[in-house]
Parts: C-alpha cells; structure tokens; sequence
C-alpha cells in the first residue's frame, strides 16, 4: 500500500506526506514524522506527520546528537527516551529513527516513536529498512524531476533577460533592464555595480515589493578584490565582512564579477533566502556565470554604441568649429568660440587661448572661472616680461609637444622660426578641469583636433594679415600712377592745344609749308596719345563708369566720321534709311570710332568704307579697309596692351598699341563687342556692335 502511494507523485514534500499516516498504522506507532535538514545542517523541521489523535509535534528542533546520528545515515532505535524529548511528540517512550539516503546523501530522515516503552522487533525493523530504501528511490526520481524543472526554468528566465537585453542601448539602460528583470523572474534582490577610480559604485537596484533592502552606494575594492579576480560567482557566506553585510544584510545570495574586454567593469548581485534560489550550488555557479557572461555581452554592446554616439557628436562639434573658423576674419571672438568648443568637447570648466606678442603672454580669449590660477598650474607667468632674443625667454615657449597633468592640459598651437633656438611655438590651447585627474586619452585627441583647427585659423589670419598689407601697398602705388597718368596726360594737352593753333596760323598765313606741316603733324600725333593715356588711366582706374544718353547711331557716326577724317575723299559712309536707337556715353565711344577710322586711314592708302546697319537686336558698325592687312596669327593680340601687328612695326608705322585696348574696354562697358577680320597685304574689317535701345 506504501508503495502505491510513493509511485503516485513525483513533489517530495506530497511523496512523503502521502506515507506517514499508513506507515504509522502499519506498525502501530503513535506518531510517524519526517524531518528535513535545514540551514547548515544543525537544524531539522518537519515536512510530514501523522499521530495518533493528532498529538502535535514542534515543527522544527534541534538535531541531538542521536538524531545527527541519523542524518549522517545510521538507523536509530530508543527503547528509553529521555523526558520531553521535544523531537519525538509529546508522551513519547521509545522510538525509531531511520534515514531516506538518496545519492548518498540524507536530506530527510523518519522517526517512529511509540507511548509505550517498547520499540519494533529487529523483523520489523529490516521492513522499516526496505521501505526507506523504496521511499530513497522515489525520493530521489522527484529530485531529478525537480532538477530537470529548474533547469528548464533557468533556460527561460536566461531567454527572456536575453530577449530584453537585446532591446537596450545605453549602458545605464542595459544595467537597470537587467536587475528589474532578474528580480522579476527570480524571487531575489537584484543590484548591479560598475568599478570607476576604484571604487564600485552602484549604478542599478531593484529589491522586491516586501524587501526594504537597499545596499550601499559604493563598495570599496579592496576587500572584494580576491572575488573580483576570480571569474565564478561566489556565494554570500564566502564573502568578506563588511562587503558581506554592505551587499546582502542578512540574507544569502551571489555576487558575480563582470569582465569588459578581458578586464574587471563591474559586478552584480543577487540576494535571497536560500529557498529562494535552491539549485545545487553547482548550477546555481553555472546559472549565473551565463546570466553574467549575457551581461557582458549587452554592456560591450551599449558602450560600442555610446562610444559611436559619442564620436558621431565630436565629429559634429569639430565640423561646427571648422565651419566657424570659415566665418571669422578676426582672431579674438573666434578664440572665443574656439574656447567655449574646448570646454564642451571635454567637459572641461575653463579654457584659454595664449600668445606671445612681442615681449609677453597674453590671453587672445578666456572662457570659465579661475583660469589665471590654471595657466599657473601649467607653468605660465602672465606677468613676465621678456626681451626678444634675451636669455630671459622662458622655457615654456619651446614647448612643442601637447603636455599635461592633473586637471590641465597645454596644446600648442602655432610655430614661429625663433631667433635664439630653432622654433619656437607662439600660441596655445589651455585647458582645465575641476577634477584632479588626467584627462582621458580621447579628451587629449579631441584637445589636438580642435587645436589643429584653430593653429590652421591662426595660419590663415597671418596670411590674410600679410595678404591685406601686401594688397594695400599695392592699391597704393597703383592709384599713384594712375593719378600720375591722368595728371600727365591732362596737362599735355593744353600746351599742345596751343601749337596746334599756332600752326595753323602760321599754315593760313603760308609760312614754308614743309616744316610747319611736320610741327602739325607730330603734335597732332602728340594730341591723340595724351587723349589715349587719360582714357586708359580712366579704364584702369576702380570704377570706371559711363554716362549713358539714348541717341540715333546714324546721327552720332557721321558726326564722329566726319571729325575723324577731316573731309579726306577716301572715307565713305554708308548708312541705313532710319534711325537706331542706342543707349551710349557718346563723349567715351567717339574714341572708338575715331581710333578704328584713324587706323584705316593709318594703315591703308585706298577707300575707306564705314558702314552702319542694325542686325536682329543689335546695330552693327563696320570699318573696312584695303591696307596693309594683319598677319592671322596676330590679331588676338590686337586688343591687348600695346599689342601691336609685326608688319606695322617693320614698316616703320608710328603707333603705341593702346587705340584698340581702350576701344575695346569702352565697347565692352556699353555690352557691345568688337571684332576683326583681315587678310595681310589685302585689308581689314573691323566690327563694332551694339545693342539697341529697348523701347
Ligand atoms: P596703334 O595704331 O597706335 O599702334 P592700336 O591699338 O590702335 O594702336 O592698334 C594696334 C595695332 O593693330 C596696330 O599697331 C597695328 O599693328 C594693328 N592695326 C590696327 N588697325 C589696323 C588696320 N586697319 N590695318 C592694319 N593693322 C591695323
């Protein structure tokens, strides 16, 4: 019947619930009890009765030495009991004690005990010994079924903190995630530490609802550190006091190290009654190694992906600092952005940009409090007063490598040839932080990055400095001999004005022809050269400008015409049935037409033809010749400061090579064109256009 009942069950506590009552009838016993080890093995509580009329027994006591007796295995028979033996009921007079061994270890034992003072016979004592091997087998099938149901609940509590890491990004995130889900999914506190300067500082907890546990803000290395070094987890009782007390108070529980990158990051542990979390201690270790090792996974993870973000705002920082030193043309309020950029990108309290200007340091921009205090640190003396050249130049000058300390940092950033020791750096980046430590290796290559920039400003503001003094000097000199220019040719003309007119006197009165022909002549030549430097000293001068009238072409050619050949036979005119209307400063564009007209006549001894017609949305004026003609290749060069054709020169024709570059800079002001075509030894065309006036 015994039996039976022990097949029907695979719970232990139900297993042995369900033999005590018929065990206890079948050997006619008062009382039938099952005890179960507790705590560390001193202690047993009962986990099944039965009596007869239900006499009540204490549910846990003592174990004896008898009873130990028991545990440790052997069979126990009492024919005398000593008086209120509080483990065998009460008005117990003997009794029997056999243990249940299951895989040679005995975690429950029964107990028989009778009112009378006589116990069972060695027969039925050997029946007791069968049954207690029955009840071990059955014993020990509810624990593999138990083990095997752990397990399985092991492997879905790792799937799902597994499933939630995998939707966390920051690291904070990853660490809260993790002790509110461990705390869910286990009957346990949950607590997760990071290590920074030494200490283990708590970043996450969770306790469950009915517990008031809240741990320690930080835990000292120091005690911990033999279980840090280790990779296992490892149990409450094996900590040290008072990292002990500081993580788990009084209950029990694991604490286990997290390594990032093959080095300590961290720790977290859970805390719970020992029931909370009853797995053979060998999976408890091996459950949450994998639960830690999963940790460890998702913190590498989160720190790539801050590490990502914040390289992605860095890159940000820096590009916004190149695009701003794009938009200063002066140094100091860039110095001053530059500063505020620093602080930010570090998180540094205070920033300075230094120069040294001629015989000292000086601060360009300063950003934060306490910055005079820092550049002291650093070794700076903002009073000092050097002479250049002289011994007195301090050593920091020649810095030329970033350096730093505690809470500080120097950047060098522009380079100067010295006069007394090869370079000499004359510019820096100074940095300071509240903290007392170094600052980190990537703060320092951001500092360098930010510092290349702005020794790349500093470059440029030299140059553009250079480039402006050079520029002025220049605009300098260039006004002056346009003035020069313009002064000259002015003041040629009047006296020249004069002897033409004496000339012509003389040549109405018929003086000697001959030689007051040539006084004519040459002074005329005279006349249009110093007309043609005022207009080019006008071209060249900054705002050239015109003074444009609505006038009839037609009307505005003959006239120019007939100025410009002074009634010589060989010029004709050909010109269209109506008008054309043109927008022109008229005084500036008579000496493009009296300069190609001058020209043909120059340049030719046969007709002359000038000819004038509007084309599509444009006048078009035409001035042909049958002269000496231009060489192909030469005639780009026409147009070009004193270009002149190789053959007007072989021939010994007077000319200065400026007619047809002014011509063309007035024709070009009017957003006209002028052209040539010529064949040498043959003549030339030259083609002005114009557009016509818009109605
Ligand atoms: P200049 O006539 O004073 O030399 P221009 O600028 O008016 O200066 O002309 C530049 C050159 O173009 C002349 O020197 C000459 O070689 C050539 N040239 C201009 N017009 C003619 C032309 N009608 N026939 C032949 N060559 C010409």
């Amino acid at each position: 019947m015994v039996n039976e009942r022990l097949h029907k069950s695979l719970d232990r506590r139900e297993v042995l619930a369900g033999i005590v009552e018929g065990v206890r009838g079948a050997f006619g016993a008062d009382r039938c009890i099952v005890y179960e080890r507790a705590g560390a093995g001193t202690r047993a509580q009962v986990v099944a009765q039965a009596a007869r009329g239900g006499t009540p027994v204490a549910s846990a006591i003592e174990l004896d030495g008898d009873l130990r007796k028991v545990f440790g295995g052997l069979t126990l028979r009492r024919e005398r009991l000593p008086a209120r033996a509080a483990a065998y009921g009460e008005g117990a007079r003997s009794a029997v004690a056999i243990p249940f061994i299951v895989d040679g270890r005995v975690e429950d034992a029964m107990l028989l005990s009778f009112n009378e003072p006589h116990s069972l016979d060695d027969a039925d004592v050997s029946v007791l010994g069968v049954l207690a091997f029955h009840v071990g087998l059955a014993l020990s099938n509810t624990r593999l079924y138990e083990r095997e149901r752990a397990r399985r609940r092991q492997a879905e509590t790792l799937e799902r903190v597994v499933r939630i890491l995998r939707d966390t990004q920051y690291v904070d995130e990853v660490l809260l995630v993790f002790v509110v889900t461990v705390s869910h999914e286990l009957p346990v506190d949950c607590v997760a530490y990071a290590l920074e300067d030494g200490v283990l500082e708590r970043r996450a907890v969770r306790a469950r609802e009915a517990s008031s546990f809240m741990p320690d803000n930080t835990l000292p290395r120091e005690p911990l550190e033999a279980f840090l070094g280790l990779d296992e987890p490892s149990d409450a009782e094996l900590l040290p006091e008072p990292a002990r007390r500081a993580l788990f108070g009084d209950a029990g529980g694991v604490l286990v190290p997290l390594r990032l990158e093959g080095r300590l990051w961290g720790a977290f542990a859970v805390r719970g009654s020992d029931e909370s979390i009853d797995w053979p201690p060998v999976e408890r270790s091996t459950f949450f190694r994998t639960l830690g090792s999963h940790l460890e996974i998702a913190l590498t993870n989160a720190h790539a992906y801050e590490r990502e973000l914040r390289r992605a705002q860095e890159r940000e920082t820096l590009a916004e600092a190149a695009r701003t030193i794009l938009s200063h043309t002066s140094l100091q309020p860039l110095a001053e952005v530059m500063c505020r950029f620093a602080a930010a990108l570090v998180h540094a309290e205070r920033t300075c940009v230094l120069r040294w200007t001629d015989d000292r340091y000086e601060k360009v921009a300063a950003y934060g409090d306490g910055i005079d205090e820092t550049l002291a640190a650093c070794g700076f003396d903002l009073t000092l007063r050097a002479q250049r050249g002289g011994a007195a130049v301090t050593d920091e000058r020649r810095v030329q490598r970033l350096i730093d300390g505690p809470g500080f940092v120097v950047i060098p950033l522009s380079r100067t040839a010295s006069d007394i020791s090869g370079d000499t750096i004359d510019a820096f980046l100074v940095v300071g932080s509240n903290r007392a430590v170094r600052f980190a290796r990537d703060d320092l290559r951001l500092l360098q990055e930010l510092g290349a920039l702005l020794a790349l400003a500093l470059r440029n503001f030299e140059l553009y400095e250079a480039m402006q003094r050079a520029n002025g000097a220049l605009q300098e000199s260039n006004e002056f001999k346009d003035d020069l220019l313009a002064m000259l040719a002015h003041d040629f003309k009047g006296p020249l004005t004069v002897i033409l007119g004496y000339c012509e006197l003389l040549m109405e009165n018929g003086t000697p022809v001959a030689e007051v022909d040539t006084i004519f002549a040459q002074t005329n030549r005279l006349v249009r050269l110093s007309e043609d430097a005022l207009v080019l000293a006008q071209t060249q001068s900054e705002g050239f400008s015109l003074a444009r009238a609505r006038i009839d072409l037609c009307a505005f050619v003959t006239q120019c015409v007939s100025t410009a050949s002074r009634g010589n036979p060989r010029v004709t005119l050909e010109l269209p049935p109506d008008p054309i209307s043109v927008d022109l400063d008229a005084n500036r564009f008579r000496h493009v037409l009296d300069n190609l007209v001058g020209n043909a006549l120059k340049y030719s001894e046969g007709p002359v033809h000038i000819a004038l017609r509007s084309v599509g949305e444009q006048a078009e004026i035409e001035v042909q010749d049958r002269g000496i003609g231009i060489p192909q290749e030469e005639l780009p060069a026409l147009f070009t400061r004193f270009g002149r054709a190789s053959n007007a020169r072989r021939r010994g024709i007077a000319g200065s090579g400026v007619g047809l570059y002014i011509s063309k800079k007035i024709v070009d002001a009017h957003r006209g064109g002028v052209s040539v075509r010529s064949i040498e030894h043959e003549g030339s065309t030259f083609t002005v256009t114009l557009p016509l006036a818009k109605a």
